[in-house]
């Protein structure tokens, strides 16, 4: 089935009681029993709700895999991951990453005996320097938050499938309309669902797609067993956003290419970062894994000033200044002191994340007002 039809009907069938053609929202903790154990497959709502299973299984179905789990944040997704490992087990994870998620390796994990490898991943045959008998999981983003790096995903999951380690890619800016990394050789897909796959700002989510049963089966125990699922009426909401996501991604990717293409040309921008550039480290690789470049661009200034990022990010008046990304809205974001703050200043300049970086998140208002509010911006 294409990818339109499915972001449109999988998951959601009519309510065999009432004929409604969107799943309810089953706002119930609990289900009724015959006698104890004599039930219709639902005990709590933890553990099962039909809203939070037509949700999973629709991100499951966009992902090409067998199981999809919700969670109560993109962090919690990424948490029941780690949750899989020991003390002693290592890590290799991409050099540019969500600063929460850095936070969680580095300020939760590690302190549980976790060792993790921060590498830089433009080139994926690094990854052989850095993997040993402990080694148990390789962890990417691509395109990465904010740099907007691309990482080979079939190279990373050869290397990975060679030496028996888990390979999990986080598809938050690419979306599955975008690229779906199952179908690359990854064993787990992650999303921070409260950015494009809910697509409207108004849901805080994460979601975990796995093709291996045995794989899932964990992570599902973990997911119960450590309760941060997702309330039905988010689980709804995100249904409602998904069958949209096709057309909402057409345009974050058509504006998007405006709007770098615009700042490329401007004498006060430095370096423009967006994987369609044909002079981007790795836009073959784009080209290849991704069926277009999304709707997310970063940019420094002439020169590293904060102040004047500052200045720019206030003029806006179109673009709101806010953390997150993948809404309909148009957002501006300062990674150095907002989404990225997390991560050391000489961490952060090793990857080019300088203080005077701004991240756009470009939304599917019209492009030519989205130029308009950047240009009476940056001046
Ligand atoms: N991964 C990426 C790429 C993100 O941008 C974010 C949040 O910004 C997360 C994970 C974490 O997701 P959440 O904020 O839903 O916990």
């Amino acid at each position: 089935m294409h990818f339109d039809t499915k972001a449109v009907h999988a998951g959601v069938k009519p309510d065999p009681s009432t004929g409604a053609i969107m799943t309810p929202i089953f706002q119930t903790s609990t289900y009724v029993q015959k006698s104890p154990g004599d039930h219709k497959g639902f005990e709590y709502s933890r553990t099962q709700n039909p809203t939070k299973y037509a949700l999973q299984e629709s991100i499951a179905a966009l992902e090409n895999a067998d199981h999809g789990l919700v969670f109560g944040s993109g962090l919690a997704a990424i948490d029941a991951v780690l949750k899989l490992f020991k003390p002693g087990d290592e890590v290799i994870s991409g050099n540019d990453l969500y600063g929460g998620t850095y936070r969680l390796f580095t300020k939760v994990f590690e302190g549980l005996g976790i060792k993790f490898h921060f590498i830089d991943l433009d080139n994926i045959s690094n990854i052989e320097n850095f993997i040993n008998d402990n080694t148990k999981l390789i962890w990417l983003e691509t395109p990465t938050n904010p740099m907007m790096s691309i990482i080979d995903i079939k190279g990373a999951a050869a290397i990975a499938k060679a030496h028996d380690v888990l390979l999990a890619v986080d598809n938050t800016f690419a979306t599955p309309y975008l690229q779906t990394p199952l179908d690359l050789g990854a064993d787990i897909v992650m999303h921070s669902v409260t950015k494009y796959l809910g697509g409207h700002s108004d849901v805080v989510m994460g979601a975990l797609a796995i093709k291996d049963s045995e794989l899932a089966k964990k992570l599902a125990f973990i997911q119960n067993a450590s309760g941060a699922v997702s309330g039905p009426f988010d689980c709804f909401l995100v249904l409602r956003g998904i069958k949209t996501l096709h057309l909402r991604m057409e345009r974050h990717c058509a504006n998007g290419k405006r709007v770098a293409e615009y700042l490329n040309n401007h004498p006060k921008i430095n370096k423009v970062y967006w994987p369609g550039f044909e002079n981007h480290p790795n836009h073959a690789v784009a080209k290849e894994q991704m069926k277009d470049f999304g709707g997310m661009v970063s940019f420094t200034l002439l020169e590293d000033d904060q102040e004047a990022s500052f200045r720019i990010m206030e003029s806006l008046k179109l673009f709101a200044l806010a953390e997150s990304l993948g809404g309909v809205e148009s957002l501006a974001n300062h990674p150095a002191s907002m989404t990225h703050a997390g991560i050391p200043r000489d961490q952060r300049y090793k990857v080019g994340l300088l203080d005077s970086l701004i991240r756009l998140s470009v939304g599917v208002e019209n492009a030519e007002n989205l130029i308009a509010d950047l240009e009476q911006a940056i001046g």
